[in-house]
């Protein structure tokens, strides 16, 4: 891209859109940026055909350069591992398939329905348990958009939506604005809740209009992000936090435990503290779901039952998230 159009388009778009289109998308870029060599290439393109690399560069800038090991960077960095998975990791882990009414969205809990906004997210997680969700078939497009809120509107025991995707914050402020003031003319639907990586990846997308648009005394509204290690957490992340807090706003994160990531008492100690430090409370800890490709991050039931044993024991009850498992068909998180 020449100088003079990335010089228009920054001046004509916010910086975390400018961000999110500037991402990493090759991993041999992503190795080149850290000084790391790729010692599995052919391992490497074929499980990038199945999930492609995605990464926001201020994202890479908090991974340590030259540590192969790198927590971060193991989130996001195509393996050859993703290619050896056993008969129990599968598509659809959480068979959403089949929980889904109408094309947009998904009924897996009473009184709640996701709508799934866009199937595009700011940085591609290698464990996420959609990575082979079919986002065509489910996004909306404008006949299936009315579709999905024709369904919202005619089902009176839906008091809460879950913007999910993919990612919604990755659209844009405007685009949110307009599908929220389609939630809000639906009478019974009383909170809102965004389910979003963005704000962790890139911390400038808690917009004032975002914040405006989730403070509105219409909702209580409730911000849902997802980081999983506390070195993800940089300002001016706070910064939006201490806005959503001020216009009402809640804002939780939810992990997963990641083998070779957080799987450490210090870790998760680490994160709880540094979520803290930044105005958010630890809501979730997740086991991970067995998506094919995800498997080389399992940590055994036995380890994480230990793990957040000791976290009890060494933090307050307010710090220490529920760890939790999804189970296809329950009516709800199952503890671990
Ligand atoms: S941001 Fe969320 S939906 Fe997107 S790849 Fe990561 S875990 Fe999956």
């Amino acid at each position: 891209m020449s100088s003079r159009t990335r010089a228009i388009i920054t001046q004509s778009r916010p910086d975390w859109q400018v961000q999110q289109a500037e991402a990493v998308t090759s991993p041999g870029e992503l190795a080149r940026l850290l000084g790391l060599d790729i010692a599995d290439l052919a391992g490497t393109r074929r499980a990038e055909e199945e999930f492609s690399l995605r990464v926001p560069g201020s994202f890479v800038a908090r991974m340590e350069p030259g540590n192969p090991h790198d927590p971060l960077l193991r989130q996001v960095m195509v393996s050859g591992e993703e290619m050896d998975s056993p008969a129990r990791f599968g598509r659809d882990p959480l068979e959403e398939s089949a929980a889904t009414p109408v094309p947009g969205i998904l009924h897996k809990y009473p009184g709640r329905a996701l709508l799934m906004v866009t199937g595009a997210c700011a940085v591609h997680c290698r464990y996420c348990f959609r990575r082979h969700f079919p986002y065509p078939e489910h996004t909306p497009a404008p006949g299936r958009l009315e579709q999905a809120l024709e369904w919202l509107a005619g089902r009176e025991d839906i008091v809460e939506v879950i913007l999910s995707g993919g990612d919604p914050l990755t659209v844009t402020d405007r685009r949110l604005r307009e599908l929220v003031e389609r939630l809000a003319a639906i009478d019974h639907i009383r909170r809102l809740r965004i389910h979003s990586r963005s704000p962790v990846m890139i911390p400038e997308r808690i917009t004032p209009e975002l914040v405006d648009l989730l403070g509105d005394a219409r909702w209580q509204a409730t911000l849902v992000v997802h980081a999983n290690h506390a070195r993800e957490l940089v300002s001016p992340l706070d910064r939006g936090v201490a806005g959503l807090r001020e216009a009402g706003v809640w804002t939780l994160n939810q992990a997963v435990l990641l083998a070779g990531v957080n799987d450490t008492l210090e870790a998760q100690q680490a994160l709880s503290l540094g979520l803290f430090e930044h105005g958010i409370l630890p809501y979730y800890l997740h086991q991970l779901d067995p998506v094919a490709g995800a498997a080389h991050f399992e940590v055994p039931d036995e380890r994480a039952r230990e793990l957040h044993g000791q976290l009890r024991a060494t933090l307050p009850g307010y710090l220490v998230p529920t760890l939790v498992r999804e189970t296809p068909g329950e009516s709800g998180k199952m503890q671990v």
